[in-house]
């Protein structure tokens, strides 16, 4: 996983956020509010402001601007950790466990209570919402049904979204998607690092042959479908085959990458191994820091550690290349050259030529496997 910079990214916000404003407003929302916050969603979705925002502000600037859209996340993260309760609960067992399992979940409602899922709360009890968080609490088959109407709401919000938002009629119908990832300039899959993914042109048209990810699946996210930052240029592996509709979080590449906290770790079983004689078949990503537990995350997405075994033959020619630059014979062929007057020649002895990547962080996202090889050569 690796991190892209994109260079003149301000110029690339204005010009997404007018061309896809202009076909925003071409669009007609029909949608009655039935409660307050449906009201906030609706003015905001007809607000050029508030649109603009959700287009190319970070998620987290654009939940800290908007309260409800952070009550929107919220409860979305909310239903997605659910499973985690019910899971933690099963294994509660014996004596006094209806209680504890009540406890458990009443503190879970509580802690992650917000506007919404008051609302909600609130059709669950005639008197107050506490007495609905105990009525939803008191067995597993009222939480599972109180959890189904907050889905079902948050479904309702997602459906008068994607009247406005919309992938499919603003990215998919035009040429906006090929042209957006033609200025961002990334070469390769930023996940995977195993796929050239940019744009070609023929006949004039920009043709884009990868898959743009979402971080926040716009199936459970809808907001945030067309949101910049959240649209991430991959191969079709690693969208289709890995990611999928996944929520669990992940390195966002637009803000960081491995880094040093993550490296291609070789064990050596051989000498044959170490001088790229035989290919290497002990390998994995090893993590050194991972504060946020998303490279874990990260690397289990893309199983990357199955992905690369079957680099292996392209790492015993990195080995070897790395053993021959080390050795007396390589170094006394150069000093042949150089002190036969050649030394003109130097300047074509380097890393791109020699490995096949420049091994510069800076261009990671232009070059194949240009992590996996900087770790073999600098940090195996
Ligand atoms: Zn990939």
């Amino acid at each position: 996983m690796i991190r892209v910079t994109i260079s003149d990214l301000d110029s690339i916000k204005a010009w997404y956020k007018d061309a896809v404003i202009k076909i925003l407003n071409k669009i007609k929302l029909s949608a009655s509010s039935k409660n307050d916050f449906e009201k906030k969603l609706i003015t905001s979705l007809k607000n050029n402001a508030f649109c603009s925002d959700v287009l190319i502000l970070s998620i987290d600037e654009v939940s800290n601007k908007y309260d409800w859209v952070k009550q929107y996340i919220d409860t979305i993260d909310f239903l997605e950790s659910v499973p985690y309760i019910l899971n933690k609960i099963k294994t509660i067992k014996g004596k006094g466990s209806r209680k504890i399992k009540e406890r458990q979940l009443i503190d879970f409602v509580e802690f992650n209570r917000n506007e919404i899922i008051d609302i909600k709360l609130k059709t669950f009890s005639s008197t107050s919402i506490e007495d609905g968080i105990h009525n939803v609490c008191s067995s597993k088959g009222a939480f599972v049904s109180f959890i189904k109407v907050l889905d079902d709401f948050i479904g309702e919000l997602n459906k008068v979204i994607i009247q406005k938002f919309n992938y499919v009629v603003v990215l998919g119908k035009s040429d906006i998607r090929a042209q957006l990832v033609m200025k961002l300039n990334i070469k390769v899959c930023p996940y995977c690092n195993r796929q050239y993914i940019n744009p070609i042109t023929i006949n004039k048209k920009n043709n884009y042959l990868g898959d743009i990810d979402h971080i926040l699946p716009k199936s459970r996210y809808a907001l945030f479908q067309l949101s910049l930052f959240n649209l991430i240029p991959a191969c079709k592996a690693c969208n289709q085959l890995f990611k999928k509709d996944k929520t669990t979080p992940i390195l966002n590449p637009y803000y960081e990458g491995f880094g040093d906290d993550a490296f291609l770790e070789i064990n050596y079983s051989t000498v044959n191994e170490l001088i790229g004689l035989d290919e290497p078949h002990d390998f994995s990503w090893n993590i050194i820091h991972d504060n946020k537990g998303k490279i874990r995350t990260s690397i289990d997405t893309f199983q990357l550690n199955e992905v690369y075994k079957s680099n292996s033959s392209e790492f015993k020619r990195i080995l070897k290349i790395k053993f021959l630059i080390q050795s007396r014979v390589y170094r006394d062929y150069i000093n042949n050259l150089l002190n036969g007057g050649n030394s003109r020649y130097i300047e074509y002895f380097d890393e791109t030529l020699l490995y096949g990547v420049s091994l510069d962080e800076d261009k990671f996202q232009d070059e194949l496997l240009s992590k996996a090889i900087y770790d073999i050569v600098i940090n195996n």
